[in-house]
């Protein structure tokens, strides 16, 4: 079973225009930034921004990045606290104000200073020089990571919005955009991933777990826990690495967007069901062939 599973995720893999689903997900929004260093801070912006309608969360990440030029690295590393807070005096998209996004603007902007780059705070807490290959240390790790940005904001209190814009992993959610963040940072550089961590293997990354990957993965009998949580995420990215060890997530992009497509909908079709790579094993279509 676990060999024809992975034959037919290597389809859906094939499958997957890669690079026409980029033009709709939101991390085609960050390719067209030429740096490495204007990637990595215009890829926190889009990847903590991307929750909602894809369409709805593609103008918010583009207004978001708007005042920030061609360089936001550059832009943010130069930035005065007064520039900074004159920055999104309008901004609103759902959960996110202005002044969240000035939060993670001035968080940056003191890494970048400190630091040199994002990667370099994330491997701060790192006790060896290896790269980070193995999922427990990468979550201790990414953990660190968002404590010290959540440090160093604008605002003296941690408020909801931007507590909300940068969750902690050790709080027990499934952070998915945050581990999509870490997968657009570490796999790559590819179609769709970037491939700019050099520091973190994409063996250690946890799955992004979206509304479509988790019902996904359950048509396939890779999740079984209930709530959709940081456990769920480690289960469903242990399922994958069964396949992939080295590289877990080399069927997210492709599975996601079997859901963001429409191509499934989540529920038996006669239209769609018949076409899916992965038909033979999904148990929605198995439970309809037998009904
Ligand atoms: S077989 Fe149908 S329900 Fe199952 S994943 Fe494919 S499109 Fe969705």
């Amino acid at each position: 079973m676990n060999d024809d599973l992975k034959v037919l995720l290597e389809e859906a893999l094939a499958q997957c225009s890669q690079d026409k689903r980029r033009e709709v997900d939101p991390v085609g929004l960050v390719h067209p930034y030429e740096t490495a260093a204007d990637r990595e801070v215009a890829a926190l912006f889009a990847s903590c921004l991307a929750y909602g309608r894809v369409e709805l969360l593609r103008s918010a990440i583009t207004r978001a990045l708007a005042p920030l030029g061609d360089s936001p690295a550059a832009y943010l590393r130069a930035a005065t606290p007064g520039e900074l807070d004159s920055l999104w005096p309008d901004f609103t998209y759902r959960m996110t104000r202005g002044a969240d996004l000035r939060d993670l603007a001035t968080a940056i902007s003191a890494t970048l200073s400190r630091e040199g780059s994002l990667q370099a705070l994330y491997v701060e807490g790192n006790d060896g020089d290896s790269p980070i290959d193995d999922r427990h240390r990468h979550l201790r790790l990414a953990s660190g990571f968002v404590r010290q940005l959540r440090r160093r904001r604008q605002r003296t209190e941690l408020h909801r919005g931007f507590r909300y814009l940068l969750p902690d992993p050790s709080d027990g959610s499934a952070c998915k955009r945050l581990h999509l963040y870490f997968r657009w940072m570490a796999r790559g550089p590819d179609a769709v991933d970037l491939g700019i961590w050099e520091q973190l293997a994409p063996s250690a990354l946890v799955i992004p777990l979206d509304t479509h990957i988790e019902k996904l993965c359950r048509y396939l009998g890779m999740l079984k826990r209930k709530t959709p949580d940081a456990k769920a995420a480690l289960e469903v990215t242990r399922q994958l690495a069964v396949f992939a060890p080295d590289d877990p997530l080399r069927y997210d992009f492709a599975l996601c967007h079997l859901g963001i497509s429409k191509r499934c909908i989540h529920r038996y079709s006669p239209r769609h069901c018949p076409q899916c790579p992965i038909e033979s094993a999904c148990t929605v279509a198995n439970s309809n062939r037998i009904s």
